[in-house]
């Protein structure tokens, strides 16, 4: 970076100029009087003239070319030099001007896609197609998706994934990032640059986690399902009865293996929609219905809270109701879990902007600003490393985005640490009830 302007400074000519300017004025100033002095007769002072002339056209054609040189020369170096850098980048680069020609792509580029030098084609559109650019679900990008173009129009499109096809038929999943080169402020940008990265291997160890993980989940719940059975068997096998300490064990062991089977559940949910093996089964019904039944269910689980429910109309969704109430009950849990000292947890169903939304509201710790950002992220647990920590696996928020994503809905919360949080989310509604609403508006 200090490079650059040590580099602009030497090639300034300021200096041979400066001392050429002033050689020539002292010369065309005196020299002409010293010629008066030394030739004589008009004829002869003529002939000195033109010679005179030539001779400052070759000074001056002499200090041009050299200064020509020098700055072509600089110029040169400081080329090879950005060349040699682009060359030596681990990421592949590739410049793109505003009519959609690949002025630059460095050779990450062409080692990514399997190109020789001449085969990168010369127009960003036709690259496309030669590399049958994706998104990872399979579907086409069009011009106006590409980062590249989203670029041009002056947007920074960051870490954007997508499914490459090289020339030997390999597929590659590829992060793009894409920035505007704007030369001028407010003018439109002249290149975009593109740069690319190799997720493959990196994908492919994630599928190898989750295959697991599926997969340990799975094997886990057998022996689970067995323990509480026979911890249930044990339990009214026992003529006469148990005795205190007995019956608490069985509570405890019966509840721990609930607990356990939920944990696991979620393991195998969280990998299955990683792995893209969760189908959702749609069915149309209440979801006020859905979640006073839960909310009955979860009104067991503590005695320190007491859970509301403000209902206003009924609310008709098509979604799949196992995952749904999965969803609540993930939300309940935690606003349950992260509102140690009890309290009113209220729960409000509504119709807004014609969608079905639920909001569930706590009194509890509440979420630090400063790690709100993430709370959706897989594994992410906001209160990790400070004195309010519960434990748990953070995967429950997860799951619900991505439940709710998949329905097409939208999952957000509002939260103050130390005032508690609300987290809602709402759901398309059932085409029949949108009907039915809309007669009731007109
Ligand atoms: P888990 O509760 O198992 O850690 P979740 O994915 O359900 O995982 O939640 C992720 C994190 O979000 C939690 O670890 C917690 O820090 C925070 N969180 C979730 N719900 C609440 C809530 N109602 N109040 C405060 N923090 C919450």
């Amino acid at each position: 970076m200090t490079t650059e302007p040590k580099a602009r400074r030497a090639s300034t000519p300021w200096r041979p100029v400066a001392i050429y300017a002033v050689v020539a004025g002292l010369w065309i100033m005196f020299s002409d009087v010293l010629l008066a002095g030394v030739v004589e007769g008009l004829g002869a002072f003529v002939q000195v003239q033109i010679i005179k002339g030539w001779l400052f056209v070759a000074a001056t054609s002499a200090l041009l070319y050299a200064l020509i040189r020098k700055d072509t020369a600089a110029l040169r170096q400081s080329e090879a030099r950005h060349r040699t850098s682009l060359e030596s980048m681990a990421d592949a680069l590739i410049l793109i001007d505003s009519q959609g020609r690949i002025v630059e792509a460095n050779r990450a580029s062409l080692t990514l896609f399997g190109l020789a030098a001449g085969e990168v084609p010369t127009e960003i559109q036709r690259f496309i197609e030669v590399l049958d650019i994706r998104r990872p679900d399979g579907s086409r990008v069009t011009w106006n998706e590409m980062p590249s173009r989203r670029a041009l129009n002056g947007e920074t499109v960051r870490e954007d994934e997508f499914l490459v096809q090289r020339l030997n038929g390999e597929t590659l999943h590829v992060s793009v990032t894409a920035s505007p080169v704007i030369t001028e402020a407010g003018m439109v940008p002249e290149l975009a640059v593109v740069v690319l990265r190799d997720l493959t291997e990196l994908k492919r160890l994630e599928r190898m986690r989750d295959e697991f993980l599926s997969t340990a989940a799975h094997e886990l719940r057998t022996p689970i399902t067995t323990i509480k059975g026979y911890a249930q068997l044990l339990d009214r096998w026992t003529p006469g009865g148990h005795e205190p300490r007995e019956g608490k064990a069985f509570r405890i062991l019966n509840r721990q293996s609930d607990r356990l089977t939920q944990l696991v559940q979620e393991l195998l949910d969280v990998s299955r929609l990683q792995l893209g093996r969760l189908a959702l089964r749609r069915q149309r019904f209440e979801l006020g219905e859905l979640v006073a039944d839960v909310l009955e269910r979860m009104q067991g689980v503590s005695s320190l809270h007491r859970l509301v429910l403000h209902q206003e109309g009924r609310v008709f969704v098509d979604a799949d109701r196992d995952r749904i109430d999965q969803v609540l009950v993930n939300l309940f849990d935690n606003a349950i879990k992260y509102s140690p000292k009890g309290g009113d947890i209220e729960v409000w169903v509504s119709i807004e902007a014609g969608t079905g939304v639920v909001s569930i509201r706590d009194p509890g710790m509440g979420i630090p600003k400063e790690r709100q950002g993430q709370l959706f992220e897989r594994f992410y647990r906001a209160h990790a490393g400070l004195e309010s920590d519960r434990g748990g696996m953070g995967i429950g928020l997860h799951l619900c985005e991505q439940i709710v994503q998949r329905h097409g809905g939208r999952i957000w919360f509002e939260s103050e640490a130390g005032k508690g949080s609300t987290f809602s989310f709402s759901l398309a509604l059932a085409e029949a009830a949108q009907e039915q609403e809309q007669v009731a508006r007109v």
